[in-house]
């Protein structure tokens, strides 16, 4: 038996003990969750049932950024072994229609992403204490670095993402719009890119320490700058606060002939939008959603520690401890990255 962790809709999350799991197809390999952080997502499903046009529909277990260690395997399994630490890639694209045969798999038409409500029946999540995965999702670390780390991979390979849709950084100056766990990834990504300069702006002191303390060179708290302090000073701008005034500041700041990359969810109506920036200044307006390829240089910088993560990650609960956890990650002022981690 083990403990999952379900929302049966707004503020209805319920901690349940299911049964073991069955015996492994040939390539699935079942795992104990290490670390599995709590995203904008997860707490929107959490607080109102639903984000944007995903509503939940049947219980959902949510998570999608994870670690965990392996406790089986199927008989035929070669990536790993019983014991081994894993990075867990949420993203499966179904790898035959044209956008995965095009190189884009984060736009498969087919997408399974896990812990989302986006297809029904729904594609479940990690918080959970056992899952079953198949191993082409699982990049095993032998490093000596946490599960705690290990489990940004997904959020690091969001900034990476965004940064990749930017186009070349090198010298640059970069404003990133929120401070919040997608907005510090993305610092930490432009700075991985070459930006000479990075500026992040936020309506919260608390995120914009943490955008400092992963390396921005300047913050702006932008409810209290007047009114033209971000006016065309960026080369690029990363939206990553999913905000409508964040949009416009990124307009505004933006040079001529330079980009804004939308990895934010604005809200779904009712946005108004300057778009004339975009015509009047040249502007290139560019969409970055989840990821693709940029999953494995995620891993592959959180073995290294060529970036450290570490400052984000603010609190571990136990899964027991769930809904609690949920409350402190909605709270900006206290938490960055919340995660729920299974210790037996
Ligand atoms: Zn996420
Ligand atoms: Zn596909």
């Amino acid at each position: 038996m083990s403990l999952t962790c379900r929302i049966h809709g707004a503020r209805d999350l319920r901690l349940e003990t299911d049964p073991d799991a069955a015996p492994l197809a040939p390539h699935e390999v079942e795992l104990r969750l290490g670390a599995a952080g709590i995203c904008g997502s997860d707490l929107h499903y959490f607080l109102h049932g639903k984000v944007g046009a995903f509503v939940i529909r049947e219980p959902l277990i949510p998570g999608h950024e994870a670690s965990g260690i392996v406790m089986r395997v199927g008989e035929a399994v070669t990536r790993v072994q019983p014991g081994m630490k894993v990075a867990i890639n949420p993203s499966h694209p179904c790898g035959h229609c044209d956008y995965c045969r095009g190189g884009r798999d984060n736009l498969c038409r087919n997408m399974r992403f896990l812990g989302s409500a986006s297809v029904y029946p729904h594609v479940q999540g990690m918080f959970r204490e056992r899952f079953v995965m198949g191993e082409r999702q699982l990049t095993p670390v032998s490093e000596d670095i946490s599960l705690g780390e290990i489990a940004c991979a997904e959020p690091l390979s969001i900034g990476l993402h965004g940064v990749n849709r930017a186009g070349p950084l090198l010298g640059k100056t970069v404003l990133i719009t929120g401070g919040g766990t997608i907005g510090c990834m993305s610092v930490i990504a432009a700075r991985l890119a070459g930006a000479a300069h990075v500026i992040v702006s936020d309506i919260a002191d608390r995120a914009l320490e943490m955008a400092a303390a992963v390396g921005a060179d300047s913050t702006v708290r932008a409810d209290q700058a007047p009114p033209d302090a971000l006016a065309d000073v960026a080369d690029v701008s990363i939206e990553a606060a999913g905000s409508p005034a964040a949009l416009a500041t990124c307009l505004a700041a933006t040079r001529r002939g330079g980009r804004i990359v939308q990895v934010g969810t604005l809200p779904a109506e009712g946005v108004h939008f300057p778009a004339n920036n975009i015509m009047a200044r040249e502007l290139d307006y560019v969409g970055a959603f989840r990821a693709g390829i940029e999953f494995d240089w995620a891993v592959t910088c959180l073995r290294t520690r060529r970036v450290d993560v570490r400052p984000l990650m603010s609190a571990q609960l136990p899964l027991d401890r769930a809904a609690e956890a949920f409350e402190l990650a909605a709270d900006r002022t206290r938490s960055t990255k919340v995660q729920l981690v299974c210790e037996s």
